[in-house]
């Protein structure tokens, strides 16, 4: 792999897609297809309403659980949120935070996601940290400006010793669902950039520890180029993890790549 000392993770963002009943149909077809690879991290991560039954149906894999989001509170009065502690009793391992629709569409900033990754942290969960720039932020030149300064804000006062249950995922906010993706050296650039200021953070050993995935109309086509890149440590898939051939194909590229 592009770094021997970290492991591809591939992770589906199902967003509000699939029941209780059609999650669990396609965990059981990424669990048949995917069979007892281990050299790929994989992570599937259903709406609340499927967790329970999806972690059932992947619990004899290798297959993790994760959340697409979490509130940082650990209990009260909260209507309508999910706390740390209740995904982990339903052994959910790994939480999408500040998700580029989620600072979009439900006005999240960069405190409150700290806030989620402190909390993710306190309780055993591994924070997928979602930073990206709009269209207008890449035309305008500001694209590593802003993905830095995401990346700054969101992991304010995560220590060293965390460093290795930290992912980061990059997702170009123009690249998600558009089926237009970053070029790999485009996405490179980005990672690279994400990875300096990684380290300055948490020094550089630490930092070469930290997973950074690509989000952004990933596909079985196009994930042997982008996985290729010395920076760039897996994806987060959205579209393309609706179905178990294109989820499982690009899991296949990153153990192809890992050998
Ligand atoms: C996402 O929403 O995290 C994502 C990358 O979506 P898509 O693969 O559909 O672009």
């Amino acid at each position: 792999m592009s770094n021997s000392s970290r492991k591809y993770l591939i992770a589906g963002n199902w967003k509000m897609n699939k029941n209780a009943t059609e999650g669990v149909e396609l965990a059981e077809d990424i669990v048949s297809q995917l069979g007892s690879k281990t050299s790929v991290g994989v992570v599937v991560c259903p709406p609340y309403t499927a967790l329970e039954s999806v972690g059932k149906a992947i619990s004899e894999s290798n297959i993790q659980l994760g959340s697409q989001n979490m509130n940082p509170e650990a209990s009260g009065a909260y209507t309508g949120e999910i706390s740390a502690e209740m995904l982990r009793s339903l052994f959910v391992t790994h939480a999408i935070l500040g998700h580029s629709e989620r600072r979009a569409l439900f006005h999240e900033n960069d405190a409150f996601i700290n806030k989620k990754v402190l909390a993710a942290l306190a309780n055993n969960l591994r924070p997928i940290l979602c930073v990206g720039e709009t269209l207008e932020e890449r035309e305008s030149n500001k694209t590593i400006d802003i993905v830095s300064a995401q990346i700054r804000k969101g992991l304010e006062g995560v220590g060293e010793d965390q460093a290795e249950n930290i992912v980061v995922a990059y997702e170009p906010v123009w690249a998600i669902g558009t089926g237009k993706t970053a070029t790999p050296e485009m996405a490179q650039e980005v990672h690279a950039a994400i990875r300096k200021v990684l380290s300055e953070l948490l020094g550089e050993e630490k930092a070469d520890k930290v997973r950074i995935l690509y989000g952004g109309s990933m596909k079985p086509e196009n994930a042997p180029e982008l996985l290729a890149q010395p920076d760039i440590d897996g994806g987060l898939i959205g579209g393309a993890a609706l179905t178990a051939r294109s989820f499982v194909g690009i899991v296949e590229a990153a153990a192809e790549l890992a050998g």
